[in-house]
């Protein structure tokens, strides 16, 4: 974890762009509240195809004209040409965005779109090429490796070549097992793999949803936290207590181990969040 310590600690949130104005509203109250945290950015989620282009493109352009947290949009590139990711990525420098969060993404089952990409490594390549060192990309990580993966190894070589392409940081997929993370760093430093590699947080509120998410990105719930969280039934001020001291304490663990911050998976809600970071005893501003 040595590597990790060395970069100064950058603390982010997520959200998804909201469906409609109601959601929309509801997502302007999660930032308001989430100012107080002063993140680096709030980063913004993007459906593979170009699925959500429209969503995530009014939520971006919102977040940055109130130019208080500075938006970071994520782009997939499955799907999708050249011609359209240089679309986005040119309007993207038009509002004076820096920050992108560089992905393959997952086409939809049934879905089959003809695309020019067909790896991550290929869009930040891209991105560089468009675009220079204008943005600052990052890319995704995978501690428990990626759920296609061919093997261990063969997934770390790939994130290397992501690495290559020209990404400066990299977002883990979420996770609670804190070895995990911590052996993957040191892997990267074996593989002399030199870029801040932030954990994505996912706190735990509704054990229905996180399963449904874990099952699908191949994010490993513990045995023991899995069972515990399942014998709260619909006890959820229990779960939720429960959810929020497992995750308290793996942030703690990874803040003092030298993780270079955290990424937050806020899910458009601002009070797990909170709570977390107040438990944690970091400073809030305002
Ligand atoms: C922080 C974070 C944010 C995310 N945001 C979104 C989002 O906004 N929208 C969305 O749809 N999804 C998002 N995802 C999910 C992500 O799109 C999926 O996990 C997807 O399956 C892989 O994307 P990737 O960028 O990691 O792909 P890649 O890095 O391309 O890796 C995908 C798989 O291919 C292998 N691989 C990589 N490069 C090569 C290569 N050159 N040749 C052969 N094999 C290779 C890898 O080992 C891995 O198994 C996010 C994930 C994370 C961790």
């Amino acid at each position: 974890m040595n590597s990790q310590t060395r970069f100064p600690k950058i603390f982010s949130c997520e959200f998804f762009p909201p469906h409609d104005a109601e959601g929309m509203d509801k997502l302007r109250r999660t930032r308001a509240e989430l100012l107080c945290l002063r993140p680096e950015f709030f980063s913004v989620t993007y459906g593979a195809g170009g699925s959500t282009r429209e969503r995530t493109l009014a939520t971006v352009m919102e977040i940055q004209e109130e130019a208080q947290v500075p938006a970071a949009p994520h782009l997939t590139c499955i799907g999708s040409s050249r011609d359209s990711i240089r679309a986005i990525l040119h309007r993207y420098q038009e509002q004076g965005i820096r920050h992108i969060v560089a992905l393959r993404g997952d086409l939809p089952s049934g879905m089959r779109v003809a695309g020019e990409f067909r790896h991550a490594n290929e869009l930040v390549a891209f991105i560089r090429a468009e675009t220079g060192d204008y943005f600052h990309i990052e890319i995704a990580a995978y501690p428990e490796f990626h759920p296609q993966a061919v093997s261990a190894g063969d997934d770390l070589e790939r994130f290397r070549l992501k690495v290559e392409a020209g990404a400066d940081g990299a977002i883990t997929q979420y996770f609670y097992n804190f070895d995990a993370y911590c052996r993957f760093i040191d892997s990267c430093e074996r593989l002399a793999i030199a870029i801040p590699i932030v954990p994505g947080i996912m706190p735990i509120t509704n054990f229905t949803q996180l399963a449904r998410f874990s099952d699908a990105c191949g994010a490993e719930i513990p045995r023991w936290i899995r069972s515990r969280l399942e014998s709260f039934g619909e006890d959820m001020a229990s779960l939720r207590e429960f959810g929020l001291d497992v995750v308290t304490d793996l942030c703690r663990r990874l803040l003092e181990q030298g993780a270079p911050g955290l990424h937050f998976y806020t899910m458009n809600r601002a009070a797990p969040t909170l709570a977390i970071w107040q438990r944690l005893g970091l400073p809030v501003v305002g």
